[in-house]
């Protein structure tokens, strides 16, 4: 999963190497609000130091 999208949404991340969750905000894909993530492109990699792009799970607040 990328983060292309056209909303506002609000995803947790997830960093496979030191295994963080952590809710974001994405604003037209972008990461928004945040110092401990970078992203490049449609990736997002946390500050540390992970090689491992983090995953994106979608949260389906109602
Ligand atoms: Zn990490």
């Amino acid at each position: 999963m990328n983060v292309a999208t056209t909303m506002d949404e609000e995803v947790v991340v997830f960093c496979p190497k030191c295994k963080t969750f952590e809710t974001v905000w994405l604003t037209k894909g972008v990461i928004v609000r945040t110092q401990k993530f970078t992203q490049e492109d449609d990736r997002i990699f946390h500050d540390c130091g992970s090689n491992e792009a983090c995953r994106l799970l979608r949260r389906f607040a109602s």
